[in-house]
């Protein structure tokens, strides 16, 4: 039997709010242990939370930015467990009445479109964190309870299990990510947590429609871990299937380093928490005119973006893409171009050798040592011909360790490009009179021969003569 994956992701985003969503500790990140607390977020009897308007403000703009539709009445929920780091033993969340619910957002993979929905949004706060004192809580003695990250507050995004492959659960979570980013309610900065996903997973027989028993991957904060996590979970759960066994519904815990995913206990269901209204915090009325004005705040999205790019440049639906998927990305461009450098060139160097160096040393864009500015010089170099494409490279290369301006490097190195006629004249006599067979061969009908002739004036000019030019002069001297 042949099977098809079903996935859905869960998504909790951390907002850049600089207090608590239910008090006025700091949230900031990477504070000395249990110093951002109080009694409200230690859950002490007795204190009363308030909301932090700013994480409903920024509710109803991750809503209004994923096509949601916005609940004028909304209420917190107690979702109640034990668990160290929850000192209520509830977290406060919320259940049939989230901010923002039916939204959806357009993914593509490999030039294939398709919308995945959102079933809904809440806010919540964040648990706190246990600092283990071995490296696992297997192998320590003692571990400590850090209360900072208590009552941070988040959005959990919840999508329709409307993927079917890694690359399209890659795809959505990059989207998402984009679009926090861009409506600025997130760091959305993966490595610290802003930014993880819990992962469903499930198979069932293709053409099927039923939904097959589901396993559950808690956060995952890499799309390399989100990939491999689900790849493997896809392959574990088909052999399982196929040698006759079913699927447990459980929670798996994903451990990259072994690439593996294991068994961390039965999953609980909805029921087991035992929701039930938060008594100390008054429902979240919202008017239109409020949803409004949020609504007239919000920035050009990606896809807007994108479809601007192609239009207003001329760029190829697949670059803009690249070029508008996170907002960092975006920006580089248009200061690119603001220079006064040609889109294209810009887009071409961002996704070519700009890309391939962050990449190398695992860089992003807004730490690059070539900055827009300095690429933007560069490639005006290339408009007014100073120098060839190829040349560019090198000065390009050379512009990541060495702080000076384009133009002063080119003059530093010698590489200006020569454009003096009689110069490359002179060169290209020289590899005629030289390369006796290459031109016989070309007078002999095999025009391909022009090209070894080609690089044997690129190479004795060291890179520098005009491509263009030589080619010309080439062709008239031989014919
Ligand atoms: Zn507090």
């Amino acid at each position: 039997m042949k099977y098809e994956a079903v996935i859905g992701l869960e998504i909790h985003c951390e907002l850049k709010t600089k207090t608590k969503i239910f008090c006025g500790c700091a949230t900031e990140f990477g504070a000395d242990q249990n110093t951002h607390v109080c009694p409200v977020c230690l859950g002490m009897p007795g204190v009363l939370p308030t909301v932090n308007q700013r994480v409903v403000e920024f509710g109803i703009k991750a809503g209004l930015a994923t096509n949601c539709e916005i609940n004028k009445y909304s209420k917190f929920d107690r979702k109640n467990y034990y668990y160290p780091d929850l000192p209520k033993n509830w977290q406060t969340s919320q259940y049939d009445l989230p901010i923002a619910e039916h939204g959806w957002v357009d993914i593509d993979v490999e030039g294939e479109k398709k919308r995945i929905r959102l079933t809904r949004i809440h806010m919540e706060e964040d648990a706190g964190k246990l600092v283990h004192s071995g490296t696992t809580i297997k192998d320590s003695a003692s571990s400590n309870v850090d209360y900072n990250r208590t009552g941070v507050p988040l959005l959990e995004i919840v999508s329709e299990p409307d993927m079917s492959s890694a690359e399209e659960a890659r795809a959505y979570m990059e989207k998402i990510k984009a679009i926090m980013e861009y409506i600025d309610v997130s760091n959305c900065r993966m490595e610290e947590g802003n930014l993880r996903a819990d992962i469903n997973v499930s198979l069932r027989p293709v053409g099927t429609k039923e939904l097959g028993t589901r396993t559950e991957m808690k956060n995952i904060n890499s799309f390399k871990n989100l990939e491999d996590a689900i790849n493997y979970e896809i392959e574990r759960q088909t052999e399982v299937l196929e040698d006759g066994g079913h699927i447990v519904q459980e929670t798996r815990t994903y451990d990259p380093a072994r690439g593996i995913t294991l068994s961390m206990r039965s999953k609980e269901n909805a029921h087991d928490y035992r929701y039930m209204p938060e008594p100390d915090l008054p429902p979240i009325v919202t008017s239109e005119e409020t949803i409004e004005k949020y609504r007239s705040e919000l920035p050009e999205l990606p896809d807007a973006r994108r479809a601007r790019l192609e239009k207003d440049f001329g760029l190829s639906d697949y670059d803009a893409g690249i070029i508008t998927s996170s907002r960092a990305m975006a920006e580089y461009f248009d200061a690119v171009v603001a220079t006064g450098a040609d889109a294209k060139l810009a887009a071409n160097w961002m996704m070519g050798d700009l890309a391939k160096n962050l990449n190398e040393e695992g860089l992003d864009i807004s730490k690059s040592p070539v900055d827009a500015q300095r690429l933007g010089e560069m490639i005006q170099l290339i408009m007014k011909d100073t120098i060839s494409g190829k040349i560019a490279k090198k000065v390009f290369k050379e512009m990541w360790t060495n702080t000076d301006s384009p133009e002063k490097i080119v003059k530093d190195k010698g590489l200006v490009q020569i454009t003096d006629t009689k110069a490359i004249e002179g060169i290209v006599d020289e590899v005629i009179a030289n390369n006796q067979k290459a031109v016989d061969d070309y007078k002999g009908g095999n025009k391909k021969a022009i090209g070894a002739l080609v690089g044997q004036v690129m190479k004795a000019s060291k890179g520098k003569a005009n491509p263009q030019m030589v080619n010309k002069l080439l062709a008239e001297k031989l014919n």
